[in-house]
């Protein structure tokens, strides 16, 4: 028998953060993150040419989408972007903002000169031979 997970979803604003979860499982391959502007670009769900800006600063989240505009609250676009970010991981050679399932996390034992354990490298980094 299986028991019940104790972990209840929050009552409100349970279908908005359901639309971003889809957004991200459907365009977690698209959502990106600009280094120069350090916001997240995440695509609409409908409009393929559309991409909304997500802020997910320390003071707050924003987006240019129509329903953040008028409700103020955390829209799908910034559910996606916040979940992107709790996947992705910054490189610790380039600084490029990567997903954790795209970076090769550096060991005790792999006995590299230049990295620390722990230190997670794209795979960018390792194939163009930073992995040193
Ligand atoms: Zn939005
Ligand atoms: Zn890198």
């Amino acid at each position: 028998m299986i028991e019940k997970s104790l972990a209840q979803p929050a009552h409100q604003s349970t279908t908005r953060i359901e639309r971003g979860r889809d957004l991200y499982t459907e365009h977690a391959d698209e959502i990106r993150f600009d280094e120069v502007d350090k916001v997240w670009l995440v695509p609409s769900q409908h409009e393929a040419t559309s991409v909304y800006e997500v802020a997910l600063g320390r003071r707050g989240e924003s987006c240019e989408c129509a329903d953040f505009e008028y409700r103020g609250e955390s829209c799908k676009h910034i559910v996606a972007a916040t979940l992107a970010r709790a996947k992705s991981t910054t490189c610790s050679c380039c600084g490029k903002r990567v997903p954790w399932k795209f970076v090769t996390e550096v060991q005790e034992d792999d006995g590299l000169l230049s990295w620390f354990p722990g230190d997670v490298l794209c795979s960018d980094c390792v194939c163009g031979g930073f992995w040193a």
